[in-house]
């Protein structure tokens, strides 16, 4: 590779680009959309139509320096009390906003900390759900969970209520890591937690590995890897640590100097994906995981994956309702965000309104685009003709992202054929987030500052 490719690389490596588990992403949504937008949106659903479900829970019992989460340090019970009464009455407030008792195919419980909950609670909140959805039989029902903080009963709760999977963020094992991003949880914590959870009936487990890490190398992290063998979950997502502490204040914790650098990045995610697809591991996507034979894996396979705010899924569902603060969901045409603000998010359920605080109702173009950036996010290629063909539209329509495609094009990122697929490269893949964004038309108008590509 000559110095001047090699320059380039590094340019696209640093480049500051969205995630795209929305387009457009949430920084574009506003405040113009709210409740009565929601409401209309809600009421036009297709009752035929299985959505799926996300439930936000804000609340952490620690905190981590590394996190870019919305979350609150809760060190009492009855604030999270409160908060999951305000759920069940937002639970009841969405339904009746509904043109019928929904089916469920996919429920999430994220945060925060899920399982900072009290076992009773989740409970409570389980049954509000089913008196007011159908959930499927075959639903996948799956619970974030952080194995510093869950007890006994919580692990008994969850396998009694019937969830079949469970994710933990692991990150990294090794001590020294850990003490620098303030989450110590060495690998019998996670080990006892996980075989608390496949004991109670929990088939399917996740974890999360972070690179980029402050004092992390990449023996640590092959190191993390091996241990995470020995435990055995079905999926890993491996992520770059994204250093933004203009936004992530608790990031200002992190010693920066203790940060790697783009290339020493680099060699840790291609050893990490190398060592766990030595594993047995399916690579699927741009950091996610999978056994074979694992219902990921075979989506990715039979290009049925998709992407959405929890990143890769099987979920098919063009709906996904949410409650919660900050929680984000979509229906077929729009984007809307709960508010941010627990006074402010718990007033608005008490009033009997949406609590909604900024959405996005969804154009033509909005779309078309973002079909082409989650087919290029899930498969690493598209037809971009084909999906405007579809979407009864004119590819001149993406007339605009032609120079970005020529440079990647000319850099080795992508190869295009006649029929005008674009396919990314093994040296594009890493960076298909700057492929994507070729055909992003907010990213020139783009406020917030994104971390970078690798
Ligand atoms: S990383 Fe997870 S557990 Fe840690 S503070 Fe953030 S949301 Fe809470």
């Amino acid at each position: 590779m000559t110095a001047c490719i090699q320059t380039r690389l590094d340019r696209y490596r640093t480049r500051n680009v969205p995630r795209y588990t929305s387009y457009p992403t949430a920084p574009h949504f506003h405040k113009g959309f709210g409740t009565e937008a929601h409401a209309r949106a809600l009421a036009a659903l297709d009752p035929a139509e299985p959505i799926s479900l996300y439930l936000h829970v804000p609340f952490c019992r620690h905190l981590c320096w590394y996190c870019g989460c919305n979350m609150k340090l809760a060190s009492r019970e009855a604030p999270i009390a409160q908060y999951a009464q305000m759920l069940r009455q937002e639970i009841d407030l969405l339904a009746s906003h509904l043109p019928a008792k929904m089916r469920i195919s996919h429920l999430h419980w994220g945060g925060g900390t899920p399982t900072a909950l009290l076992p009773q609670d989740l409970a409570m909140l389980m049954r509000a759900v089913g008196d007011r959805f159908q959930i499927e039989p075959d639903a996948e029902l799956a619970i974030e969970s952080d194995p510093r903080s869950l007890s006994d009963e919580m692990i008994a709760m969850i396998g009694a209520l019937g969830f079949n999977r469970a994710s933990f963020g692991v990150q990294e094992f090794d001590p020294r890591v850990q003490a620098a991003i303030n989450r110590i949880q060495p690998p019998e914590m996670v080990r006892r937690a996980v075989d608390g959870l496949r004991a109670a009936g929990v088939k399917g487990i996740n974890f999360d590995l972070i690179y980029g890490l402050p004092h992390q190398t990449t023996e640590t992290l092959l190191e993390t890897i091996r241990l995470c063998e020995e435990i055995g979950p079905d999926r890993i997502a491996l992520f770059g640590y994204a250093h933004v502490p203009w936004m992530a204040k608790k990031q200002r914790l992190i010693d920066e100097a203790a940060l790697p650098g783009a290339e020493a990045r680099q060699d840790q995610a291609n050893a990490a994906s190398h060592a766990l697809q030595a594993a047995g591991f399916t690579a699927i996507g741009l950091d996610h995981f999978a056994r074979a034979g694992d219902a990921l894996a075979q989506a990715a396979e039979d290009g049925t994956l998709r992407r959405n705010f929890q990143g890769y899924t099987t979920d098919r569902a063009t709906t996904m309702l949410c409650v919660g603060t900050t929680s984000i969901g979509r229906t077929p045409r729009s984007y809307s965000q709960n508010l941010s603000e627990t006074g402010a998010w718990a007033r608005a359920i008490s009033e009997g309104r949406l609590p909604v605080g900024r959405g996005l109702a969804l154009t033509d173009d909005d779309l078309l685009r973002g079909e082409i950036i989650e087919r290029l996010m899930c498969q690493g290629r598209v037809n971009p003709a084909a999906v405007a063909a579809a979407h009864g539209q004119s590819a001149t329509a993406l007339a605009d992202a032609e120079p970005a495609l020529a440079e990647l094009e000319a850099d080795g990122l992508i190869v295009r054929d006649a029929s005008g697929l674009i396919t990314a490269t093994p040296l594009g893949r890493p960076l298909i987030r700057v492929i994507a964004s070729a055909f992003d038309a907010y990213l020139a108008t783009q406020k917030a500052r994104h971390a970078v590509a690798v």
